[in-house]
């Protein structure tokens, strides 16, 4: 490996990966330029350092796609002129929405079979959402309107605060189904909604078990924390949704 002439660590990092790791996992990073890719999941997460999507599913390149925003936040759909419209917090939705963008573009082309939103223990986003943000912050404070239907009228503790985590991920799945595509394809049972919690001193995602209405550790979970937005079958054929 070559030493970056200045000893910048990050320098270093980018030549460790080309020198190092590259070379062993080449022909499946050529074959993904050549095939495109393909990925099953859209990973919608909070942008916490310490959530790590590739650790966690084992996923390698051309598994996940992945948006990563402040709180694994889903923002409203928006009918009509995105610049007209206020959430249900009275915040402006003006702007350019990545996330929305993202998810209609898996949804749409690359046709995705999965979504999961992936919250997570000791998220800044939702201890802020009691606590509030700089004055300046002002599209902070609009985003974390999108968490506030999951905000407790009590103390910040540690067990409102995880709450409120696994709250927010259950709105976000709420949110998506909002979405004419993403509720189009789960009613045609071509997609399937999962919400995850991440508590980062256990190593262990609990994941949202719809039938019980709670949050399962995937050490006992029966199923990757599938939503009751998955289409299903009755025994008497009828399908069944909600
Ligand atoms: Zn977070």
């Amino acid at each position: 490996m070559t030493e970056a002439k200045d000893g910048d660590e990050l320098l270093t990092r980018l030549r460790q990966f080309h020198d190092n790791y590259f070379p062993h996992h080449q022909q499946r990073f050529q074959d993904l330029v050549a095939q495109g890719q393909h990925p099953k999941t859209l990973f919608i997460g909070c942008s916490d350092s310490r959530l790590v999507p590739y650790l966690l599913t084992g996923a390698g390149p051309g598994e996940l796609f992945i948006v990563r925003n402040v709180g694994a936040f889903v923002p409203p759909y928006i009918m009509g002129d995105p610049g007209a419209r206020t959430n249900g917090a009275g915040a402006p939705l003006a702007g350019l929405h990545g996330t929305m963008a993202a998810i209609e573009f898996a949804v749409l082309s690359l046709k995705v079979e999965r979504i999961v939103i992936c919250g997570h223990s000791h998220c800044g986003a939702i201890r802020a959402s009691y606590e509030g943000v700089p004055e300046e912050a002002r599209a902070l404070k609009a985003w974390l309107t999108l968490a506030q239907e999951a905000v407790l009228p009590v103390q910040p503790t540690p067990e409102a605060l995880r709450r409120t985590e696994q709250r927010a991920v259950v709105l976000q799945l709420e949110r998506l189904m909002d979405y004419p595509m993403v509720r189009r394809a789960v009613e045609a049972g071509q997609l399937s909604l999962h919400g995850w919690h991440y508590v980062i001193e256990d190593g262990e995602i609990h994941v949202f078990d719809a039938q019980q209405g709670d949050f399962l550790p995937a050490s006992v979970a029966s199923n990757p924390g599938t939503g009751p937005w998955r289409a299903w079958v009755e025994h008497d054929g009828q399908i069944l949704v909600d």
